[in-house]
């Protein structure tokens, strides 16, 4: 599986990169809630092993924004906090398991195998879209048009994921903001805008009158594209 490990204190963080590593995992780390949110709205992730307390943003706002933008990934919390009142709070916010510190490392490799199971039973979004000509690579980060490909950045496939997984809507620049950018309140509207211009140069067949991210009057954007694939 694809995890990311949120925690704070760097030994503990390191230790839990090196046994999930050595168990098979393709690790990535962050160490507080903002890089998270960067790491966890781009990439995707099969699990993420979330520390509660974090500084910045914490690690029930980060798993409130994460299950909002990645309704298919899975989040074990930990923390040293095991009250029944932090239980409660981390399931309310999205969490689908829980690990309180001091845990032991068999049972944290075994909560995880647990969660590899479960992924390989998931159906998962596709990863690759035919859309207008174009072949997006979701996972690869990558957009081909004829011969030529172009790398998509990870907010552009941040995007591109969103506006498909809620086709059929209009959706709203504050929407992407929240949950491309993890809104940080130092976003303009203007920033989505600017964003899509790029992407439109890179996948519309006429990013003049565009196919496949289109604009919605009044309300923001919207996938444009039937599913060829
Ligand atoms: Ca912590």
């Amino acid at each position: 599986m694809r995890i990311l490990i949120v925690e704070d204190e760097q030994p503990l963080r390191s230790g839990l990169e090196d046994l999930l590593a050595a168990a098979g995992h393709e690790v990535a780390t962050a160490a507080d809630g903002r890089a998270a949110l960067d790491l966890g709205l781009a990439e995707p992730f099969d699990l993420v092993v979330l520390d509660l307390m974090l500084p910045g943003v914490d690690g029930i706002e980060v798993c409130r924004r994460l299950r909002q933008a990645r309704p298919e990934i899975a989040i074990l919390m930990l923390t040293a906090r095991g009250s029944e009142d932090d239980k409660v709070a981390g399931f309310g916010a999205g969490a689908d398991d829980y690990l309180a510190k001091p845990f032991g490392v068999r049972e944290l490799l075994a909560r995880v195998e647990a969660f590899a199971r479960r992924a390989g039973r998931r159906p998962q979004p596709p990863e690759v879209l035919e859309a207008a000509g174009c072949r997006i690579d979701l996972g690869r980060h990558e957009a081909q048009r004829g011969s030529e490909a172009v790398a998509l950045t990870p907010r552009e496939v941040g995007i591109l994921r969103w506006l498909h997984r809620h086709r059929g809507r209009a959706v709203s620049r504050a929407e992407l903001l929240e949950n491309v950018w993890g809104a940080s309140a130092d976003l303009k509207t203007r920033t989505v805008d600017m964003t899509i211009a790029k992407l439109r140069q890179k996948i519309e067949p006429d990013p003049a009158s565009p196919r496949i991210v289109v604009t919605v009057l009044g309300a923001g954007y919207a996938w444009g594209a039937d599913d060829e694939s």
